[in-house]
């Protein structure tokens, strides 16, 4: 639902040339007739072939833009905020271009001085990519660059009347849903809704597997609704997972899989980048019950983890996936006895290193990042909980840059590198 596709983004196109042209006429008409007044300044005819930058779907981030004498597009991305904090945060984006076919447009993207922790951080970097798109489902790097100011520049060329730009590879809510369809009469699979996103979307719970099996892991995706990363390694996990071979049976008669696909949905909707639209933080304040009126996400969750916790079904571990320009898994020390916590995750990451293309390592001692869930649940119910950023640019073990289709065999992999982990006896 929503989703943009090429011949929907290339008629208002044709329209804009039509009304550019209807522009033209009037204005020469208006030069020659005196009464008309002051005729309108040659700027607004736009005369490097850009027309518009649509951003009237999903996922699509909030902006605004203007040309420059040069015709440079200056595109002024939006900040999304936290409620009682200075942070602020860009870094996802994701709109169209539309412009008269065989344009060359240059984009300067703006408002990368993010705040966090109070202090000012870019999330761009010499390494940044970008994507782009004719339809909007198959994309190709385009090549940007950092500038001295902050700012990001990209080059392309507009063969067709428009182009999607996009940080990373999509992964809307409508994909989701898709991808539920295909696997939900799955006997294997079970979607249980668990509560609502403050503008009311289902959040749901999906199992893959035996409840009963040996092994319980919970994965988490899209906290961040920019780092899409998540999901398509949750797809590239499940689709392995029911593949219905040998191997998708060894998995899966060792560990049962639950997972809440994408914990920010309104984030992802409104194109957002890092809080949900009360400006909570979904990978912040687990030191505490979160507050059902401005973070029913995580509400949500804590619930529904209690009510596991209860039954003696605690997850054995639990992983939150994210997207950063590191690539770590963050493995957190809070004031607790850490002998058999640090034990597993050395054993993840080890498994995550044989199994998978994983090489960038686990933060190193010392490391804490308080509030976030891989902390809050070690330290409120003993949970083994950790935060596997993906790096979002570049793959180190694939010597490769980052794609969906390349996070989709990390999930695969991942599935492999579960059953390992799963080989001792586990222990809530
Ligand atoms: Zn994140």
């Amino acid at each position: 639902m929503g989703c943009p596709n090429v011949d929907s983004g290339l008629a208002p196109a044709d329209e804009g040339l039509l009304s550019f042209s209807r522009l033209m006429t009037g204005l020469l008409f208006a030069v020659s007739l005196p009464w008309f007044g002051e005729p309108l300044p040659a700027a607004a005819a736009s005369p490097s072939g850009f027309i518009f930058i649509n951003t009237s779907f999903e996922n699509a981030s909030p902006l605004y833009w203007e040309v420059d004498a040069a015709n440079l597009i200056h595109v002024y991305l939006i900040y999304d905020q936290e409620r009682s904090s200075p942070n602020r945060a860009n870094g996802h984006w994701f709109f169209e271009v539309q412009a008269a076919p065989n344009t060359r447009c240059t984009l300067v993207l703006h408002n990368f001085d993010n705040v966090w922790n109070g202090r000012k951080g870019s999330p761009i970097s010499d390494r940044t990519i970008c994507y782009v798109s004719e339809d909007a489902r198959t994309w190709r790097l385009a090549p940007a660059r950092k500038t001295d100011d902050n700012c990001l520049r990209i080059e392309m060329a507009i063969r067709f009347g428009s182009l999607y730009v996009a940080r990373l590879e999509p992964y809307r809510l409508s994909d989701l849903e898709a991808f539920e369809r295909r696997i939900r009469e799955d006997r294997r699979v079970e979607i249980t809704i668990i509560g609502k996103t403050v503008e009311g979307r289902e959040l749901e719970i999906i199992r893959v597997g035996d409840p009963n099996a040996a092994g319980r892991v919970f994965l988490r995706a899209r906290a961040h609704p920019w780092e899409a990363g998540g999901n398509w390694v949750i797809e590239g996990l499940v689709e392995r997972l029911l593949g219905g071979d040998k191997d998708a049976e060894r998995y899966l008669g060792r560990y049962c899989v639950y997972i809440m696909p994408m914990a920010n949905k309104d984030g992802v909707v409104r194109g957002r980048t890092r809080f949900n639209l009360l400006g909570a933080d979904l990978n912040r304040k687990w030191d505490e019950p979160p507050d059902p009126a401005v973070n029913p996400e995580n509400h949500a969750l804590e619930e529904w983890l209690k009510s596991r916790i209860a039954k003696g079904r605690t997850p054995h571990l639990l992983i939150d996936l994210h997207n950063d320009e590191g690539g770590q898994l963050h493995v957190s020390r809070p004031n607790v006895d850490l002998d058999r916590y640090l034990r597993n995750m050395q054993r993840l990451e080890a498994m995550l290193r044989e199994h998978t293309w994983f090489t960038e390592g686990s933060t190193r001692e010392g490391f804490r990042n308080p509030g976030s869930i891989g902390e809050g649940l070690l330290e409120r119910f003993g949970v083994n909980a950790c935060v596997l950023e993906l790096n979002a640019n570049w793959i180190a073990g694939l010597n490769a840059p980052v794609s969906a289709e390349r996070w989709k065999l990390f999930g695969a992999r991942l599935c492999e590198a579960l059953f390992h982990y799963f080989d001792t006896p586990c222990s809530p």
